[in-house]
């Protein structure tokens, strides 16, 4: 059995006050349940307090970025070891804002990975293709290629920390979803993928979230998919009402 994941990347969205107010309704809606793990991501500036105020609750709190850098002279940044020191053990990692906005890499995400790791911390790993490259029909070769240069070198023993995160570009933000069946054709591409490298154990082990204009009518159809393991929800996530209603859709 794989984790059942939902995360709410709020991006750069909610003051102090809006993170308490999102915070205490979706506290108030979540019902405890077991078989779904809900996580969510708020801006550097309140994690903080997102991590105190989720503290009594099984809802986790996820960082958006990190450096990989340990410490130092880098202006504006934030490293793993931070995080971990307010309770945040959770990292999203590569995600297309990142990569297309602040040229992110993957040999840079690769050794983020890597400084995630050695914190103890988990990663959330977004790949996904740009709607020229579906169009080209490139679209499994881009995602290969950012599992093997930003992720395939984490050893085998670190997989359980380990969370991949599907969204094609052209469906973030857009109000345009990857069909289901898009959805587990490219899931299940990913998991084939890791298995060629690492074995089907371990692949099948390794949960996949779906991202890309999640809202509460369309969850339940992309999450009903075999390798569809749950959702990393963006616009959606900013209304506790939907992002809970998502979290209840499997
Ligand atoms: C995202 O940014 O990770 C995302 C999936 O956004 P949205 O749900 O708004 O498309």
């Amino acid at each position: 059995m794989r984790d059942k994941i939902v995360a709410g990347n709020w991006k750069m969205n909610n003051d102090l006050a809006q993170t308490e107010d999102l915070l205490s309704n979706i506290k108030k809606l979540y019902k405890e349940n077991r078989e779904v793990r809900v996580i969510v991501a708020p801006a550097f500036t309140n994690l903080h307090h997102a991590f105190e105020s989720l503290r009594d609750s099984p809802i986790d709190v996820a960082a958006q970025n990190m450096n990989e850098h340990k410490e130092g002279a880098y202006t504006g940044e934030v490293s793993a070891q931070m995080l971990s020191s307010i309770g945040i053990k959770i990292v999203i990692l590569g995600h297309s804002e990142r990569r297309a906005i602040f040229n992110e890499t993957d040999a840079l995400l690769a050794k983020k990975v890597d400084a995630a790791l050695e914190n103890d911390m988990e990663v959330i790993f977004c790949c996904g293709e740009e709607l020229s490259e579906r169009k080209g029909e490139k679209h499994f070769e881009v995602v290969k290629s950012q599992l093997e240069n930003g992720l395939f070198h984490v050893a085998e023993g670190q997989w359980s920390k380990i969370v991949i995160a599907y969204e094609p570009v052209w469906a973030i933000g857009t109000g345009e979803t990857a069909s289901p069946e898009q959805a587990q054709e490219m899931h299940a591409f990913i998991r084939k993928t890791i298995a060629e490298k690492f074995g089907s154990e371990l692949a099948n082990k390794v949960a996949i979230l779906y991202g890309g204009s999640v809202k509460p009518a369309n969850a339940q159809e992309i999450f009903a998919k075999e390798d569809v393991d749950g959702g990393l929800i963006g616009g959606a996530s900013l209304k506790a009402e939907d992002f809970i209603a998502i979290a209840e859709a499997f």
